[in-house]
């Protein structure tokens, strides 16, 4: 028996939060500092020094976040965007925000994640902007085919969701030029409770960013709101992050480097315990660039049964992501993508937690091996 903690390992994600960010909140509604406001301003310089980049605008969530930058790249009515099925539903719901399609892709079967020449293959004339996720953190790039999509137009826009602090050669993902959209909603590594951001390509995207993150009101008169006239001249959406989730966020981004360690320590605990159980193969992750945000298996035959044994048993496992082409709300786009569909059948998600220790791992990882054996002695084979 290890000493493992039942809660811990009931949970299949969890925000890292320690103390410091209740003084925060306390401080920020002791003050008065509950919308948009000066603390969302420090947390963006913060971010914004933290990866690298010249600005970020922070929104309410990465959905936020994807919507405004599909606006942003005039992506709307009429127009696909190359997506791939496998992802959080929120990058489908962006699209259909937008006015726009999404046209689904496969994923590469190593990386769970889109590769060139997939995306190549889906343009059509139609196409104004792909949208490649970076599954489970990692930093996967386009640069390769950038040229092609400028030249015909096409947007990338990145969904860094998972990928918060990976790294792309020396620079960070959000840093290589692209719109790229992160989450800090309460599963992410950097959490707001509920937040998002997105990098601006440039001043001018910025600006209209921040304009349409609230309703329209352009940024150099927002703060004149309560004394004076100011001009709405296009739509705009309840979009800004408010101070008292800015709060949150400054004090996960002071700590980050803790994060940061801590999730690539569980990693290499879970690749050192899996790598002696058969019938389970562990979707790989270049750990020293990326921050691993899941830990997800694969398991050949039998997924369903080994899922469930683990459920009952308190392990808190789950499965990344439905495939979207398959969901009824996304039918009318649907097409055959055989990696992703066998993908869908075959993996799950380890409890992956900053919180969780080494008897932890080794609990979730000897409760999956027992969970195999049994299903294969009931006859999977
Ligand atoms: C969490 C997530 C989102 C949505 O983020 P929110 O901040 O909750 O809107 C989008 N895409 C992926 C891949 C995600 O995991």
């Amino acid at each position: 028996m290890t000493a493992h903690d039942p809660h811990s390992v009931g949970r299949n994600a969890k925000p890292f939060l320690h103390g410091p960010e209740y003084a925060a909140v306390t401080e920020a509604l002791r003050i008065g500092q509950w919308g948009h406001n000066t603390a969302t301003d420090a947390f963006e310089t913060e971010l914004a020094d933290f990866l690298g980049v010249p600005d970020v605008v922070a929104v309410s969530s990465c959905t936020a976040a994807l919507h405004l930058s599909l606006l942003l790249a005039g992506v709307g009515p009429g127009h696909e965007v190359i997506v791939p099925s496998q992802t959080f539903c929120a990058t489908i719901q962006a699209i259909l925000m937008s006015g726009a399609e999404p046209r689904f892709i496969d994923i590469n079967a190593d990386t769970l994640c889109v590769d060139s020449a997939a995306v190549l293959a889906a343009i059509t004339p139609q196409t104004r902007a792909v949208m490649p996720v970076l599954y489970g953190g990692r930093p996967i790039s386009l640069a390769d085919i950038h040229a092609t999509l400028d030249r015909r137009g096409i947007a990338v826009i990145e969904d860094a969701a998972h990928a918060f602090g990976s790294r792309l050669d020396s620079r960070k993902v959000g840093a290589t030029g692209e719109l790229t959209c992160f989450s800090f909603g309460p599963i992410k590594a950097l959490t707001c409770g509920e937040g998002g951001a997105l990098i601006p390509r440039t001043a001018d995207e910025a600006d209209r960013a921040r304009t349409l993150r609230l309703l329209g009101v352009p940024q150099s008169q927002a703060a004149r709101i309560r004394t004076t006239s100011y001009a709405v001249d296009t739509q705009g959406w309840r979009y800004h992050l408010s101070a008292v989730h800015a709060a949150i966020g400054r004090v996960q981004l002071a700590r980050f480097a803790t994060v940061e360690t801590t999730r690539r320590n569980l990693w290499r605990t879970y690749v050192q315990q899996l790598a002696g159980i058969d019938r389970v193969a562990l979707v790989d992750v270049d750990v020293e660039r990326s921050v691993p945000f899941n830990c997800v298996v694969r398991i050949p035959v039998g997924r369903d049964r080994v899922f469930e044994n683990l459920r009952d048993k308190g392990i808190g496992v789950g499965v990344h992501y439905p495939p979207n082409h398959l969901q009824p709300a996304f039918a009318r786009w649907s097409r055959p993508l055989p990696v992703t569909e066998t993908t869908a059948r075959q993996v799950m998600s380890l409890p992956f937690h900053p919180d969780m220790t080494e008897d932890d791992v080794a609990h979730v990882v000897s409760m999956l091996a027992r969970a195999v054996t049994s299903s294969r002695a009931d006859g999977d084979r």
